[in-house]
């Protein structure tokens, strides 16, 4: 059979194992396990029973070259790197991102993976899932339901409406909610004022659930929320509305990480999901130590490339708790170092070793970044059908030039259960046993402004950084406010190392502006903006949404 089944097609005739097995081979008691269906679970950590002494599993954190829309398949080699580092006989567990439902109607491709290294059940997991998204959505919009109830009652604490930094929010794309207006109708329907809607992914209720050690971690987060500042500019917080006890309440199932299976039957959590822009980009924090606390390898993904979710992953989370990775992996692909090279998308399926060459530069500086962090990557070459010997060989003699690990993987074809991944599996595994020297890029004393010249000069390799009028007035309200020493949350197109997408490559001489600065006080960093940042994408002209449809017998179908 010739036919190129699509990534739904395999995932239907993979054969999925009840979760309970796949709960039972991962250690986990049956009184922690609380089922949603038959293939679909959450833990609950409270009442996990693990056998005392085992070390924490150790991390292996998958990041990527600068993105481009040739695609690099980040999730495809996490689910791929772990079903071949289960085959080899290690204890296993992948920690992965909930899928936002706005860009699975709109742009083609969800985020469990795709050809034969995929996370299962993967329509249930790319729409409601387990309403983990929904839960945050609900409790986002009680805090202004309750904000916006506290001006119309009589505003005790002199909110200023005009002066709101927290919007409502829908796991939507839908450009229309944008910016409106709330409260028409006269005094009897509220106090109108200019708001608006994010995705739910841009809630900085999902970052904070995804920085949340426990349940009381995430009551106190919330409550250090900012949502908006008084008349005498002075910041608001959730605790000074009191409700961060009904918030906690609202989320105190969703908190719980959610088990699935890949097509190889390897376990894996997947939970929380915030952007990887204004927020961190990687699943729950309280996913990954479970997983640490069950398995002795967790390979677990962060969102964009190295410049941004392995560099946020390494300043970030893990300072949070121990969670910093004993090895990365850098997933690159022939196609993606074409178009890095000049190569226009239509082209990237002509061989030309020329165009590797031409664009390696990129894989080099994400390379060199890592390394900054005081571990040596290892480079995962995701095969695609189009690359020819030629192109591979080379890019696995430009590695061993450099001294940089490196493998082809082809997962996505043969899937990590078989063969495909077996070579990069054992590179991962020597780099994970190998000594690494872990450290972070800046320390948290450093003035925010020096943070963010850190990042800009050591990671894109800028010559230094611009801020606008808005963001120096923001710097100094941050120290006044006694926030100088959360990390930075930089929010930067994906694209390029540089703040303008169109720079492909590794751009030299440039400076990055930071438009305006944010203060995640419950989230605990500071976002730094620079060029527009989309928090409600819109749909494009013709939506993925147009071929989904269910089957007589409730089968999905044109779901990816
Ligand atoms: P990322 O996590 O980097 O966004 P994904 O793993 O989600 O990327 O993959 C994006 C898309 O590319 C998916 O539809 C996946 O099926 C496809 N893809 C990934 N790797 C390959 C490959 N080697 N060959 C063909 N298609 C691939």
């Amino acid at each position: 059979e010739n036919k190129v089944l699509s990534d739904l097609e395999i995932a239907r005739r993979a054969g999925i194992k009840p979760i309970t097995e796949i709960a039972e081979r991962a250690g986990i008691n049956a009184d922690a396990l609380e089922l949603y269906g038959p293939y679909k679970a959450k833990i609950n950590p409270a009442h996990l029973r693990l056998p005392g002494g085992k070390p924490a599993g150790k991390v292996v954190l998958v990041s990527a070259m600068s993105p481009t829309p040739a695609g690099e398949g980040k999730s495809t080699t996490t689910v791929g790197l772990a079903d071949s580092l289960a085959r080899a006989g290690h204890k296993v567990m992948i920690a992965l991102r909930e899928p936002s439902l706005g860009p699975i109607l709109g742009m083609k491709g969800g985020a469990t993976g795709g050809g034969y290294s995929q996370v299962l059940p993967m329509d249930d997991i790319n729409l409601h899932f387990t309403g983990d998204f929904h839960a945050i959505t609900s409790a986002n919009n009680a805090l202004m339901a309750l904000v916006d109830n506290h001006i119309y009652q009589g505003n005790q604490l002199g909110i200023d409406p005009r002066r709101m930094t927290f919007k409502r929010v829908l796991d939507m794309n839908d450009r229309s909610l944008r910016e409106i207006v709330i409260g028409l109708g006269g005094p009897a329907q509220g106090v109108p004022r200019q708001d608006g809607f994010d995705i739910t992914v841009a809630s900085e209720i999902m970052a904070v659930f995804c920085l949340s050690s426990d349940l009381d971690d995430l009551r106190t987060r919330l409550g250090r929320i900012t949502f908006g500042y008084t008349y005498e500019r002075k910041p608001v917080t959730v605790a000074d509305l009191g409700v961060e006890g009904a918030l906690t309440l609202l989320l105190k199932d969703a908190i719980k990480p959610n088990l699935v299976q890949t097509i190889a039957g390897t376990p894996a959590l997947v939970h929380g999901g915030p952007f990887a822009n204004i927020a961190h980009g990687c699943n729950s924090l309280i996913a990954t130590r479970t997983a640490q606390q069950l398995a002795d390898v967790v390979v677990t993904e962060a969102g964009f490339g190295a410049d941004l979710g392995a560099e946020k992953y390494m300043d970030i989370k893990s300072r949070i708790a121990d969670v910093a990775p004993s090895a990365v992996v850098i997933v690159a692909t022939i196609r993606a170092l074409k178009m890095q090279g000049g190569v226009p998308k239509e082209e990237l399926g002509v061989p030309n070793v020329e165009a590797v060459a031409a664009g390696v530069g990129n894989l080099k500086r994400h390379v060199g970044n890592v390394a900054k962090f005081g571990i040596s990557p290892v480079v995962a070459i995701n095969k695609f059908g189009t690359d020819t010997p030629e192109e591979l060989d080379w890019l696995l003699a430009w590695c061993a030039a450099e001294g940089v690990q490196a493998a082809v993987a082809d997962v996505w074809g043969r899937g990590g259960g078989g063969d495909g991944g077996d070579e990069l599996a054992a590179k991962v595994a020597a780099a994970v046993d190998a000594p690494s020297n872990f450290h972070h890029l800046y320390p948290l004393e450093m003035p925010v402004e020096d943070k963010i010249r850190t990042i800009v000069q050591e990671i894109y390799g800028a010559d230094g950084v611009e801020f606008s009028v808005p963001a120096l007035r923001r710097l100094a309200e941050i120290e006044k406010n006694g926030w100088g020493g959360l990390p930075v949350c930089m929010a930067k197109t994906q694209y390029s190392f540089t703040d303008d997408a169109s720079q492909l490559g590794a751009p030299k001489g440039f400076r990055v502006h930071v438009r305006e600065l944010i203060p995640k006080t419950g989230a605990g960093f500071i976002v730094a903006l620079t060029g527009a940042v989309m928090t409600m994408p819109g749909l494009p002209k013709e939506p993925a949404a147009i071929r989904m449809n269910v089957d007589e017998d409730g089968n999905p179908t044109g779901l990816f």
